[in-house]
């Protein structure tokens, strides 16, 4: 069994029970697994590999709870860039008519080196559309191909313009199809147990794009499984109104009307989640990605974290996807977490170590996991190490190097291990030929644009 010793960090950021910071600490691991963690003292000195991270800050392996990796290929789209939401999926729909089993494979892979890159080793997507042949066995094959640790989001959209939904008619499909396909799904690639890889959930796309019985329908397939649910919710305005005029309800009444609360539902954005909404979730345990690059870039709005941590709901953060945050960098969304919280409720709404506890176990548990999001005996050994030198880090790493990843520039990982593995090394890469993956991937990119 190999064994993997991350020694002589800095600071170690632990994020256990007691919230450990400790000098001149790491980790060993063996087979996947961690084994012992703390100061260099209290750790083996021999291991098949030993890495020596002086000079990094070494941190559970942060957790993405909403993305859409496919989305890489539309990025800063000028027809979509200063759009809301409604019409910027409007926009941007008859262009992802035309995925390809190719282009899902290589965005995919795109988006997951760039998560991975900036501090993130789980990560959900959420793919709701399906043209040309298109599956979600291509995502989770890009996932197993980089090493990334993974939850598959059978997404999927089914009520189309011609039923008072969003979407065109041409990318919306049958309901029977998406609950055989994400039965298959489930069967095929869910992993229910410890230090899993690979997670299916099942994850209707939005209340404006699916119909209420494909929503009850995919509660009770889920449930059948014990795997999760997931959806957007009350994203902005316009996600409220329609709520209302089609629904006679708000997203958190309706939500519950179909059985999509509890532990095991989490729901993106949550932007405009009302104070009833709020107190359900927190009692019944449903968790919230918060996304706010991507809230901001569509003026969304900001989401009450404050209160929904106040009331106990689970709440993780999200890149969201990439072209509604053409940015996904997992380590700077914990930074504009905190931002963000500050210019909707104070100064004092999210400290740095709030906004890293929200990236790491806020993230495991809202996807459901107790073997992730902290660096303790018996975790999967998912951990990344950022350097904190060079200019961005001077002065701020010698007063409060935890505090500095938050507020200064966010970097990229200098290593990264996952389940065990060591997936970037001195800041690269090991596990696909990034330059030949992005040259593809941006030739898709034209040509799908092109049409
Ligand atoms: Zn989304």
């Amino acid at each position: 069994m190999p064994t993997l010793l991350l020694k002589n960090a800095q600071t170690l950021v632990t994020m256990d029970a007691q919230r450990r910071e400790i000098a001149g600490g790491g980790v060993f691991i063996r087979d996947g697994v961690i084994e012992a963690v703390g100061a260099d003292t209290d750790l083996p000195t021999q291991a098949d590999e030993v890495i020596d991270l002086a000079g990094h800050v070494l941190t559970p392996g942060l957790v993405n709870t909403h993305h859409h990796m496919y989305q890489s290929l539309t990025r800063a789209i000028p027809a979509a860039q200063d759009a809301e939401l409604f019409d910027w999926l409007k926009t941007l729909y008859p262009i992802w008519a035309r995925l390809t089993p190719e282009a899902i494979r290589v965005s995919t892979l795109t988006a997951m080196a760039e998560l991975i890159l900036s501090g993130c080793t789980t990560s959900s997507d959420h793919l709701y559309i399906y043209p040309n042949g298109s599956r979600l066995d291509d995502a989770i094959a890009s996932a197993v191909e980089i090493g990334m640790r993974f939850t598959a989001s059978r997404g999927s959209m089914s009520v189309g313009e011609s039923k008072g939904g969003l979407p065109p008619d041409s990318v919306v499909e049958d309901e029977g199809a998406i609950l055989t396909d994400t039965r298959r799904l489930i069967e095929t690639y869910h992993d229910a147990r410890r230090h899993a890889m690979v997670q299916v959930a099942v994850a209707p796309c939005s209340p404006f794009s699916v119909s209420r019985e494909l929503m009850r329908e995919s509660a009770t397939l889920a449930r059948a499984y014990g795997v999760r649910l997931h959806t957007h919710l009350a994203e902005n305005d316009k996600d409220i109104s329609y709520s209302r005029e089609v629904f006679g309800m708000t997203p958190a009444e309706y939500a519950e009307s179909l059985g999509w609360t509890g532990h095991d539902v989490w729901h993106a954005h949550c932007v405009k989640l009302d104070e009833p909404g709020i107190a359900l979730f927190g009692r019944s345990g449903t968790g919230v990605a918060h996304c706010p690059c991507s809230n901001m870039r569509l003026a969304s709005g900001i989401a009450p974290i404050p209160a929904m941590r106040a009331a106990g709901v689970p709440v993780g953060l999200g890149v969201d996807g990439s072209a509604s945050n053409d940015g996904a960098h997992m380590l700077g969304e914990a930074r504009q977490a905190m931002l963000l919280a500050r210019v909707g409720h104070g100064p004092a709404a999210m400290s740095a170590r709030q906004a890293l506890e929200l990236a790491t176990l806020g993230g495991a548990r809202v996807l459901g996991r107790d073997d992730i999001g902290a660096l303790a005996p018996g975790m999967s050994a998912d951990c990344v190490a950022f350097k904190l030198t060079g200019p961005g880090f001077a002065g701020g790493a010698v007063h409060d190097a935890v505090a500095a990843l938050l507020f200064c520039t966010p970097p990229q990982v200098n290593w990264s291990v996952i389940n065990g593995r060591v997936v970037v090394r001195e800041g690269a890469l090991t596990s696909i030929d990034l330059p030949v993956v992005l040259e593809r991937h941006d030739a898709i990119a034209r040509a799908m644009c092109a049409g």
